[in-house]
């Protein structure tokens, strides 16, 4: 089983395709949808995990774009340098998917890799600069 994560962009005429339905029946996906931004007669947004052989995701990904919707894959992850951090939650204000997240009895940061969108603005706004990039 293999996985990526992939953000998709639809354009306006293209957001009512039953897309997910398609991957997942056509071509034996299972997707995790982490963000969606999509409205009638807006580009869309949509970011998920998608989960399947390798083939399979090969031939999704052909598919989709066929479909004439543009995706780009992931391939940055975020790292948190959990020793050098003082769990000032600055960076859990601007989390847009919940992967960073203060406990609510310790007042601890925890970071979910899984959540995470890779929007990069935890960066941005840590003071320590405990968070970073990699390739
Ligand atoms: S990059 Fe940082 S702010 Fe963005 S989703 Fe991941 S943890 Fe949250
Ligand atoms: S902003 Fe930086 S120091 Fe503050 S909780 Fe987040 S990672 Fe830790």
């Amino acid at each position: 089983m293999n996985k990526i994560k992939i953000c998709l962009y639809f354009p306006p005429n293209k957001v009512t395709v039953p897309l997910s339905y398609h991957l997942i029946k056509n071509f034996d996906l299972q997707l995790n949808i982490l963000h969606a931004d999509i409205d009638l007669a807006k580009t869309g947004k949509l970011i998920m995990d998608v989960l399947g052989e390798k083939k399979n995701i090969e031939k999704g990904l052909k598919f989709i774009e066929q479909q004439g919707i543009k995706y780009k894959i992931f391939n940055k992850t975020i790292i948190w340098q959990e020793d050098k951090c003082i769990h000032c939650g600055a960076c859990t204000a601007v989390c847009p998917s919940g992967a960073l997240k203060l406990g609510t009895i310790d007042c601890m940061l925890t970071f979910d890799k899984e959540e995470c969108l890779v929007c990069e603005l935890c960066i941005k706004s840590c003071p320590l600069n405990v968070m970073s990039v990699a390739f």
